[in-house]
């Protein structure tokens, strides 16, 4: 394999008023509560953006993705905490020789709003990736109205991730 892997995450998740006015979880976007009316309709925890870095980290080193690893049918995974998944990707690339590069993640939806609690969820992040906080990024734009994202139905995310080889930091000092 080469010293430098590319991957590429998307999630997206209806949004619902929470239980039991509608289908909707807790939101819980990378690990952290939003105090939000609306949450995401899954059989998870519905964790969008943990759900999209895991099939990025995934896809990166070519292995099955997360609703092949984790179906959607199995009632193990009834309401999980999708921080399971990502550990297990985050296994995964190490066993093959990775660790993580850079990671860069692009939530879209109108509510919540993701600024005022982007600095939470990289630190959040990057200790359960067991990386420092600089090698991760989040955005949040809005769907500027349109569509099922823009009139609050659903939440998008978007992630790339650069994976290094063991061997290309050896090779580096690092
Ligand atoms: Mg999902």
């Amino acid at each position: 394999m080469p010293p430098f892997r590319i991957g590429h995450g998307y999630d997206l998740h209806r949004l619902e008023p929470l239980e039991p006015e509608g289908r909707g979880r807790p939101c819980v976007l990378g690990g952290i509560q939003f105090d939000h009316p609306a949450g995401p309709v899954g059989h998870s925890d519905g964790d969008a953006v943990l759900h999209a870095v895991t099939d990025a980290l995934l896809g990166a080193i070519g292995e099955p993705d997360i609703g092949q690893l984790f179906p959607d049918t199995d009632p193990q995974h009834e309401g999980q905490n999708s921080v399971i998944f990502l550990h297990e990707a985050v296994r995964r690339i190490t066993t093959r020789g990775f660790r993580l590069g850079n990671l860069d993640i692009t939530v879209i939806c109108e509510r919540p709003k993701i600024g005022p609690r982007r600095d939470e969820m990289c630190t959040h992040l990057a200790s359960l990736l067991g990386c420092d906080r600089a090698d991760v990024n989040i955005k949040g734009k809005t769907h500027e109205g349109v569509d099922a994202v823009g009139e609050g139905r659903a939440i998008e995310v978007h992630v790339v991730v650069m994976l290094v080889s063991a061997d290309a930091d050896a090779k580096d000092g690092s």
